[in-house]
């Protein structure tokens, strides 16, 4: 699929006399019509919810939005579900999907009205006694350990640190009965990144069948299965997004066959962030230097404090030149940041147009686990981050100043104060 930006050369320069890049821009139309349509996708079942996965965008503006279209929040500390409860999610509208989960964390989740999922056997016990009770909405998460159709999608789940096996599954159902648990679900994430139509349906085939068997052998009937996340966005241009449409109908068609014929009904949950957020989140910078030696070297003023995922999954995220998108391709260059440290690099060998200081890169598909990864090596200050709306920016997070940087640190105030 074709990659274009919402906005222009012109808009950038604009915004740019206002506010330093990088920035992180998000179009909050993009993301409006994406929940749309999963909504529309789902609008057969109807419990359904999308919770978004919040560490794939943690931003109160982009809660606010996704809440007002029925969003509910996927937290896994307490600031996430701060942030998720300042957006407006209220009781049943946060799913607490943690692991290595500490009493306090399982106290606010509670607190909070959020639906907590499990993630072994043995937190059972650490949640009642956090907590003091077990609450009455439950949810535990599996993992198969092998999935006949994981090795397309996500490897080894032997090797998954989340969620339990099925004889732990059920025995935590058991306990959560015991102890006066009154609604159940199940969730498991067998995949990242999934640009596939069958994926959900797959995974809904999965947990269909155990709700069955749970069913018969626990005699609970559960009241929600969460799909989780895991649905992918096609980063290179050569890929194509998955039809939310036709997943949508999958699991509908799975849900018939097996709940529906067995007298289940039961809500769709799902969690999804990169789908929700990933292609309509742009990182915004500039071109600062231009070094010719063993190669080609643009180097621009982000870093992978910016974006980590270049630099550690080694992932491809598609550019614009702004202004340059029709030109033809003048040679092969590495998109290099400043950070003393080799593998900050955008790009490897990216075909680009002939590049001058000065000209503005979009990097693509930035929304979902873009800015929320980053960090502040070198001390690389955080971007700013914000919503482009009718045409529009709005901030939604200043960018970092030196001293936000400086304010936890153990350091001579005097100099500090002298120095601002
Ligand atoms: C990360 C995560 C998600 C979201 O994953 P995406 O790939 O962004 O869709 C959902 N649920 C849980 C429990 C996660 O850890």
């Amino acid at each position: 699929m074709k990659k274009v930006t919402p906005f222009t050369l012109n808009d950038v320069q604009r915004w740019a006399e206002d506010y330093p890049t990088p920035f992180y821009v998000y179009d909050e139309e993009g993301i409006r019509e994406c929940v749309e349509a999963v909504y529309d996708a789902f609008s057969w079942n109807e419990g359904f919810r999308e919770f978004f996965a919040v560490k794939a965008c943690p931003t109160p503006a982009i809660l606010r939005l996704l809440e007002s279209l029925g969003c509910g929040a996927d937290c896994a500390s307490v600031p996430e579900i701060v942030m998720a409860q300042c957006s407006g999610m209220t009781e049943n509208k946060i799913v607490f999907s943690s692991n290595e989960t500490t009493y306090d964390e399982y106290r606010a989740a509670v607190q909070a009205g959020a639906i907590i999922n499990l993630d072994d056997l043995t937190q059972v016990d650490v949640l009642e006694k956090a907590v003091g009770y077990i609450p009455e909405a439950v949810c535990c998460r599996y993992n198969p350990g092998q999935w006949e159709t994981t090795n397309e999608f996500m490897g080894n789940l032997y090797d998954s640190k989340f969620g339990m096996p099925e004889d732990q599954l059920f025995e935590a159902l058991r306990l959560l009965k015991d102890k006066g648990a009154k609604k159940f679900g199940i969730h498991a994430m067998l995949a990242s990144c999934c640009i596939s139509n069958e994926y959900y349906p797959a995974l809904a085939r999965e947990l269909f069948a155990l709700a069955l068997k749970i069913r018969e052998e626990l005699e609970i009937t559960l009241d929600f299965i969460d799909l989780s996340g895991g649905v992918g966005i096609p980063y290179r241009p050569s890929e194509e997004p998955v039809d939310i449409a036709a997943i949508g109908e999958g699991v509908r068609k799975a849900y018939d066959e097996i709940l529906k014929a067995n007298g289940i009904e039961l809500s769709i949950y799902t969690e999804m962030g990169r789908y929700i957020t990933g292609p309509y989140g742009y990182l915004v910078t500039k071109v600062i230097g231009k070094k010719h030696i063993y190669k080609e070297y643009i180097g621009v003023d982000a870093t992978a404090s910016c974006l980590m995922r270049p630099a550690i999954y080694g992932s491809y995220h598609h550019m614009t030149v702004l202004g340059k998108e029709d030109e033809a391709v003048a040679g092969t260059f590495d998109v290099v940041g400043s950070l003393c440290e080799n593998n900050d690099k955008f790009a490897v060998d990216r075909e680009l147009p002939e590049i001058e200081l000065g000209d503005y890169i979009v990097i693509h598909d930035a929304g979902a686990h873009g800015h929320s990864m980053g960090y502040t090596y070198n001390g690389k200050l955080r971007p700013a981050e914000f919503m482009k709306r009718d045409g529009a920016l709005k901030m939604i997070r200043r960018a970092q100043t030196m001293d936000d940087y400086f304010r936890v640190l153990d350091c001579d105030e005097e100099f500090m104060e002298a120095r601002r």
